[in-house]
């Protein structure tokens, strides 16, 4: 026992004096570059790192938890097979993003297939009322009618229900969002905010559906392609790792921020392992809790702040990986499983993406699901992969793997703004403090999008951090939507 701890102790030491080394070293040779410590090497921490690296004025530091790198947007290799966790297209209507992502990592243009599966039919994505007309006429009937109700009476656009049975009716609603909500949130969908609605559901209302499948003026809900590194989805954070290590900036990996001492909101230092460190600024891109939790700060709004963070909670997914085989399992890139009786939400198939992740003869489907990966629950998913006749009999399924994430979904209960605008708030009062990034926002966002919070705040702190701009930036960070 003593000798382990002894190994263990020794390690840590190790491990602490090349930290300091390595800073020390690099600190000597930069005096006057202004530093930026950056926790967390997601997209957005590296993006930032990317961009910051390049600029001579600024020495880079990326601290990183995790032996790797890519947090949600990591994969991992697997007998031959370079899997994502849980499959990752990049579409962006963001301007200019797609051209910054693809100058680091050349993207492949993939054209886009998927399906959602309802009442043992395979239908298009985004439903259109032509097809739900045809094969399910008696409910385009009801939705026909609910709408014609809808303009009569509304409710209060007050909560994800009522804002999406507001505009597509409780037929439509009950169709396709709530099973799939209440699945993944893990709760009633009447308990969650009307801003799931609006960040998550691309189409607006049940005429832009219609006008949708009836003039193909579809780019702003519904990709036709979408872009995929040809190697996986952790290429492009290794290749922002390369660029950044290029620059002479430092990704330092299985490595945590002690403390964030703050007095009177302002930085004094940093502690990592036992090095402290005067950055001029800190970007946060982790969990707002995990913040909140290494500040050191005596100030009354700190404790709100810290206390709001407990109502910010994420749901986990799990990612049961499935070696077949054969060369495809699927005609689609994925397919939406809204149903709540499925266990799961979307199945997708690797090589769709990219044939280079897979062995040849061999391919993978990845099946996102938010129930406990237990043997009950996986004997079902299977069962019902092949119900759906994704999978022809079991016996085709070579392995399988499990992986889960325990921090995925931020939960938007109704009313979630509030303590998250407290927290937000606090964090802008810090002179030098930036919070960005899909957990470092609370924001259920996209990889581009956590891409462009890292671009824009890069802008914005070297273009001397004009408050009215950080608050449109802010504004602009609100309003990204997911384009499936
Ligand atoms: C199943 C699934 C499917 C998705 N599909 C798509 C898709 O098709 N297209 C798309 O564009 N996006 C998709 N996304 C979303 C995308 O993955 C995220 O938006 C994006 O990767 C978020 O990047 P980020 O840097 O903001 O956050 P993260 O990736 O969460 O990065 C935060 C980093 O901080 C690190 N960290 C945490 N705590 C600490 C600490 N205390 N100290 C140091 N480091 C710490 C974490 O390990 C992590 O590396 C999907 C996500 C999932 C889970």
């Amino acid at each position: 026992m003593v000798a382990k701890e002894s190994t263990v102790k020794n390690k840590m030491v190790a491990k602490e004096s090349t930290v300091k080394n390595k800073m020390v070293a690099k600190e000597s040779t930069v005096k006057n570059k202004k530093k930026v410590v950056i926790i967390g090497a997601g997209i957005a921490g590296l993006a930032a790192g990317y961009y910051f690296s390049q600029n001579p004025e600024y020495e880079v530091f990326v601290v990183e938890r995790q032996d790797y790198v890519g947090g949600l947007a990591r994969g991992f290799d697997y007998k031959g097979f370079h899997f994502d966790f849980g499959p990752h297209k990049i579409y962006t209507i963001l301007q200019g993003i797609l051209e910054e992502m693809d100058k680091v990592t050349p993207l492949l243009k993939v054209k886009k297939k998927n399906r959602i599966y309802l009442r043992n039919n395979y239908f298009e994505f985004p439903l259109k009322m032509s097809q739900i007309m045809t094969k399910m006429p008696v409910i385009a009937a009801r939705a026909m009618l609910d709408i014609a109700g809808k303009l009569i009476s509304r409710r209060p656009d007050d909560s994800y229900e009522n804002y999406l049975t507001n505009r597509f009716g409780r037929t439509l609603y009950n169709l396709s969002f709530k099973g799939y909500a209440e699945k993944v949130w893990n709760t009633e969908a009447g308990n969650l905010d009307r801003e799931l609605a609006i960040r998550r559901v691309a189409v607006s209302n049940i005429f832009q559906l219609i006008k949708g499948a009836v003039f193909g003026d579809s780019s702003k809900f519904s990709a036709q392609f979408f872009h995929y590194p040809p190697h996986g989805m952790k290429q492009i954070a290794e290749d922002l790792v390369k660029n950044i290590e290029k620059n002479g900036g430092q990704v330092l990996l299985e490595t945590e921020i002690s403390e964030i001492n703050v007095t009177d909101k302002k930085i004094n230092y940093v502690k990592i392992k036992k090095v402290k460190l005067k950055p001029d600024y800190v970007i946060s891109t982790i969990y707002l809790d995990y913040l909140l939790g290494i500040v050191k700060d005596n100030g009354s709004e700190y404790s709100r702040a810290r206390e709001a963070t407990l109502n910010l909670t994420y749901r986990p997914v799990s990612i049961i990986y499935i070696i077949l085989n054969k060369e495809r399992a699927m005609e689609d890139c994925w397919v939406f499983f809204p149903e709540k009786e499925f266990l799961f939400q979307r199945v997708s198939e690797q090589k769709a993406f990219s044939k280079l992740t897979c062995p040849p003869g061999k391919t993978g489907l990845m099946v996102e699901t938010t129930k406990e990966p237990t043997k009950e629950n996986i004997d079902l998913i299977f069962k019902q992969l092949e119900e759906a006749g994704i999978l022809k009999s079991r016996k085709e399924i070579q392995e399988y793997i499990v992986k889960t994430g325990p921090r995925v979904y931020p939960v938007y209960l109704r009313g979630f703004l509030e303590p998250l605008n407290a927290v937000l708030n606090y964090c802008d009062s810090i002179k030098g403090l930036y919070t960005i990034g899909r957990p470092g926002r609370f924001n259920y966002n996209n990889t581009d999008h956590s891409w462009d919070m890292a671009l824009r705040t890069y802008e914005h702190i070297i273009s001397g951090e004009n408050p009215e701009n950080w608050n449109k930036l802010k504004e602009r960070f609100d309003s990204y939507r997911i384009v499936d």
